[in-house]
């Protein structure tokens, strides 16, 4: 169950008035969701394809679904879509989109590479190289800005057609008891989750990569699979206990939750990341990644 495009642009309407310094970045999103949709609409088959007797194999090996970085696969669309994201920016955020349109052109820049590095574990050197090209060259706040705004892009533009994919396998995977931290459609690590109150308080974590939501044991850390309890933590910040940041301080690693009242069936946590980005900063302060 996905929350309706008319629903989400609604909440971004009303965040925009609660966090009005998020009030370009939820217009992006907007924009985002509306493009998306749109992309949906044209698109019959997915460009990623899984091969269903194998399903059960990889889940049980922790395997995900769809292989990215290791098989080939025709991304023309998905790149034509990541330029029209681009577009986004230059009209939203003209400075910032600008300095993207750039970065893009520069001979440094490799779409596929750079998706590609976004799916590899952290300890990858491939990654390590992207990230240690982002920190050099992004001093400045304006500069790290328009960064962010790439990944969220290079993250967007696989999104129509990997979204198609969790919501065909979504079922068996589920099935299939999957207990990693990581995405078991596209093999993404989550940024945020959801605790459900009408589930007894059951975690989910979320992939902004392909929108797959996954049952995940709570007092375990999602990244290094930590489970003592002395060691995993959260913090709130007054008024907003609804949102928290569940940290490990064995990885040093953090994952914003947001608290579902019974009350309320879904939300976008795509939007929600984005209404959230002052926990991320606090984590980051706090010495957290
Ligand atoms: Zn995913
Ligand atoms: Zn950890």
């Amino acid at each position: 169950m996905t929350v309706t495009l008319s629903k989400s642009l609604k909440t971004i309407e009303s965040y925009k008035t609660t966090s009005p310094h998020y009030a370009e970045l939820l217009d992006i999103m907007a924009d985002i969701l509306i493009s998306r949709e749109e992309y949906r609409k044209n698109m019959k088959d997915s460009v990623f394809h899984v091969e269903e007797k194998l399903i059960m194999q990889k889940m049980e090996g922790g395997l995900p679904l769809v292989d990215i970085s290791s098989k080939q696969y025709d991304l023309s669309r998905p790149r034509k879509y990541f330029k029209s994201l681009i577009n986004i920016a230059e009209k939203r955020m003209p400075d910032a989109g600008k300095k993207i349109m750039d970065f893009i052109e520069s001979s440094e820049f490799d779409w596929e590479e750079m998706i590609k590095a976004s799916f590899g574990r952290r300890d990858d050197e491939a990654q390590n190289i992207f990230r240690e090209e982002q920190t050099d060259s992004s001093r400045s706040d304006e500069k790290q800005h328009s960064f962010d705004l790439i990944d969220l892009f290079a993250e967007e533009s696989l999104r129509p057609e990997l979204e198609v994919i969790a919501e065909k396998y979504g079922a068996v995977v589920e099935k299939a008891g999957w207990s990693e931290g990581y995405c078991p459609i596209c093999g993404k690590e989550p940024k945020i989750g959801e605790i459900r109150e009408s589930e007894e308080g059951r975690r989910y974590l979320f992939c902004h990569q392909c929108g797959f939501k996954w049952n995940y044991r709570r007092i375990k850390c999602p990244f290094c699979g930590n489970d003592e309890q002395h060691s995993l933590a959260y913090f709130t910040v007054e008024g907003e206990e609804s949102q928290r940041v569940d940290v490990c301080n064995k990885c040093r690693r953090y994952i914003k939750i947001i608290e579902l009242p019974k009350s309320i069936e879904e939300l976008n946590l795509d939007v929600e990341d984005i209404a959230t980005l002052h926990l991320d900063m606090i984590a980051y302060d706090e010495g957290y990644d």
